[in-house]
């Protein structure tokens, strides 16, 4: 009888399938090998066949033999399990799943260099506008033809082009370079003796080697990276590997920094922005167990680490851990399901925890671990309400006189001052004076957003742009467009009116677009370079700027407007934490807040500094409406080109809806971003106790319906978005 091995192939259309195993390859459960598909060669990962059923039963004598099997180590059982629970739990294609583990398909093979390519400094006579924008913005970058076109925003035949004429050059890139090992003793602080002790749980933690989910609760400042540097530092000791995930790729360098100055050398970096070379041997270094540290964006969760020892989830309660497209997984539980397969603690660090975690604590399934006082005597900054009812600004501003006063008085010290509106470009809505259009994307139920910095109209939501016209499409009236309302750019416009002489400098994800941004950001802001940063929820994470000593938050009301069950957290959450920012250094931090409410319970909690009684009237508000965590949701997205075919297709999903005791569900209603990329969307949202396995009742209800062709259907388990 020939030997069989089921197989997990990275096709996301496909289940896994039967292959036969020849005598010259030995293969176990978690081997990575390469497969047949019709014409095609695949990698994939060998399954207990009873883990996983078999998509087409084929008998002995039909199965087509595996091809190879890569020089890697398999895939451990912890990792597999994983892999099975997320694609369960989040109604995904397990080979969707896979794809993330097996992250960088160019890892497989082992090829040990690459060939890259980087401007030589020659630049030839007479080059095309293509050319010069080309070498202009590859600058001193380095990378396959590919990526460089990408950077530059040109054809890879332009780049050939110049390679050709000499101005760009192959380098050879050697990808299996071992790391810098960190060292636990390079540089040990002094910690406080709450410090100590809360390092001395974390790590007793690692030491046990059990599964153990922490919260690390402590104030903005406290100390907590200072902290949980400790339990990494235990991590090493031991040999084994950690895994440090940050809720932004923006907050990577400055951590990298630090953690460089804390240990000796720097961690292995894990984010989109890498270079294929880069991620090969980052991929290549955390399978072989090399990778002692891996920092990284929430899909460095899914990686092969040989010897897992430690998680930790820093900025947990963001939001941005949560996926939206793809498989829709939150990274903050996936981290914690992981922690229990691999049997190792959990570390999820926060000032402004999640309710869904608090409720862990609560309930004993989470250790807590609390930071209640800011590290060196640095007091919590001092919030106070600007009552926009009363002191309002000038027309046409935004920042009402109380908080001009408090700039200035700011500068005048030689500090910075902070501030924060979550909304990027000049202003949200740009509408005819003359006629009253507004301007709406073509493919989305979204307004335009004007940028002046790029003289665009952008939407937000599916990335299209224009140049903003200078009549209006509808009446033809000319230079009748007006800007509605403000983003940070026409903050950044009357911040330079009011204060001439101050340095801005503005922070968005338009800004700051890469780990390079950041870091440079963050050496202008320490060389004191910048007096006025003025930056949406970007800014409000992880920084610590000594001399930064005034917060305003221009509109405390805004994430209120949403009213998802998460808003008014979200909103705490928020001005919290760009509070957080104001005072860390020796010099006291103060903290303006303009709203309209200035008796809403958020701002109250925020002003008072009560967060606890907030926290419990929200806790008990979801209590009482069966919401997370005390309940569960799970939207149904469909989505088509047409319009009539995703309302045909969420009333076929909506009759056929099961009765099922202890679950409701709502709609299908077109959904409130009724457009998106094109695609005409509907919803329907399952509401069930905690209890119910919602995963089961979806996957039975829609397997047994035929639907139309044209039209997607995506499930959101544990939805954070309601759009
Ligand atoms: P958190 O993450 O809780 O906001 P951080 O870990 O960023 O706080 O600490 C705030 C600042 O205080 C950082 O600059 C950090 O280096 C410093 N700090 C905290 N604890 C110590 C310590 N024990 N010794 C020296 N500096 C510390
Ligand atoms: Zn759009």
């Amino acid at each position: 009888m020939n030997k069989r091995a089921r197989v997990l192939l990275l096709n996301a259309a496909l289940g896994p399938l039967d292959y036969r195993v020849d005598r010259e390859h030995a293969v176990e459960p978690g081997s990575i090998v390469l497969a047949p598909l019709g014409p095609r060669q695949l990698a994939g990962v060998v399954w207990e066949p009873d883990a996983m059923p078999s998509d087409a039963e084929v008998g002995d004598n039909r199965l087509r033999p595996l091809l190879g099997v890569y020089d890697l180590p398999p895939l451990k059982a912890s990792l597999r399990r994983l892999i099975e629970w997320t694609a369960d739990y989040y109604l995904a294609p397990p080979a969707a799943v896979l794809r993330m583990a097996l992250a960088s398909a160019s890892a497989l093979d082992g090829v040990r260099t690459v060939t890259e390519y980087r401007a030589t400094g020659h630049v030839p006579p007479r080059l095309t506008p293509q050319r010069a924008q080309a070498l202009e913005r590859i600058d001193n970058r380095q990378g396959l033809v590919r990526e460089l076109a990408t950077i530059a925003d040109v054809s890879d035949g332009v780049i050939r082009g110049l390679v050709k004429a000499g101005a760009i050059a192959p380098v050879e890139v050697r990808v299996d370079d071992p790391y810098p090992l960190p060292d636990p003793d390079h540089l040990q602080p002094d910690l406080s003796p709450e410090q100590q002790a809360a390092a001395d749980r974390l790590t007793q933690a690692v030491d046990a080697r059990v599964f153990a989910p922490i919260l690390l609760d402590g104030v903005t400042g406290s100390g907590k990276t200072e902290v949980y540097f400790e339990a990494v530092a235990a991590a090493l000791r031991s040999g084994r590997q950690t895994l440090v995930l940050l809720p932004e790729i923006a907050l990577t360098e400055p951590f990298l920094k630090r953690f460089a100055n804390r240990f000796g050398s720097a961690p292995v970096a894990w984010h989109s922005d890498l270079r294929q070379s880069q991620r090969r041997r980052a991929w290549r270094a955390i399978a072989s167990g090399e990778a002692k540290v891996t920092v990284g964006a929430r899909s460095a969760l899914f990686l092969p680490y040989r010897d897992l020892g430690l998680i930790i989830v820093d900025e947990a309660h963001e939001a941005s851990f949560k996926q939206e497209d793809g498989v829709m997984y939150h990274a903050r539980d996936v981290a914690v399901m992981r922690g229990g397969f691999e049997q190792i603690p959990v570390v999820l660090a926060s000032a402004t925890p999640a309710i869904e975690t608090r409720q862990q604590v609560a309930q004993g399934r989470y250790g807590e671990v609390k930071l209640p006082a800011r590290f060196g005597g640095a007091t919590m900054p001092d919030i106070a309400v600007i009552d926009l009812t009363h002191d309002r600004p000038d027309r046409g501003r935004w920042l009402a006189p109380p908080l001009v006063d408090a700039v200035k008085e700011t500068l005048e010290r030689g500090e910075q001052a902070l501030l924060f509106l979550n909304r990027r470009g000049y202003a949200p809505l740009t509408l005819c004076r003359h006629c009253g259009h507004r301007f709406q994307c073509p493919n989305c139920t979204a307004w335009m957003v004007e940028h002046r910095l790029t003289a665009r109209l952008a939407c937000h939501h599916c990335g299209h742009v224009m140049p903003p016209p200078r009549a209006c499409p509808e009446c033809k009236e000319e230079d009748a467009l007006v800007a509605c309302g403000p983003g940070v750019e026409r903050i950044a416009d009357e911040a330079a009116l009011l204060f001439p002489e101050a340095r801005t400098a503005i922070v968005t994800s338009d800004t700051l677009w890469s780990p390079a941004k950041a870091a440079e950001f963050v050496n202008r802001m320490e060389a004191g370079e910048i007096d006025i940063v003025i930056g949406t929820q970007l800014v409000t994470k992880g920084y610590h700027f000594p001399n930064l000593t005034l917060v305003g938050v221009i509109d405390a009301d805004l994430g209120l407007s949403g009213g998802d069950l998460r808003a008014a957290e979200r909103s705490f959450q928020q001005i919290a934490q760009v509070a957080g920012r104001a005072g860390r250094g020796a010099k006291p931090g103060r903290v303006l807040v303009q709203t309209y409410e200035p008796a809403a319970p958020v701002i109250r909690a925020l002003v008072s500094g009560d967060a606890d009684s907030f926290y419990a009237a929200e806790t008990d508000a979801r209590r009482s409406a069966g919401a997370p965590p005390f309940g569960r949701f799970a939207a149904i997205v469909v989505s088509s080109e047409n319009l009539d075919e995703a309302a045909e297709t969420a009333r076929i999903i909506g009759r056929a809806a099961p009765t099922v005791d202890g679950m409701q569900v709502y709609g299908p209603a077109p959904a409130p971003l009724a457009m998106l990329r094109g695609r005409h969307r509907q919803r329907l949202l399952v509401h069930a106790r905690r209890a119910l396995d919602v995963q089961d009742v979806i996957r039975t209800w829609l397997g047994k319906l035929d639907l139309p062709r044209g039209a997607r259907v995506a499930v959101d388990v544990d939805p954070y978005s309601f759009l």
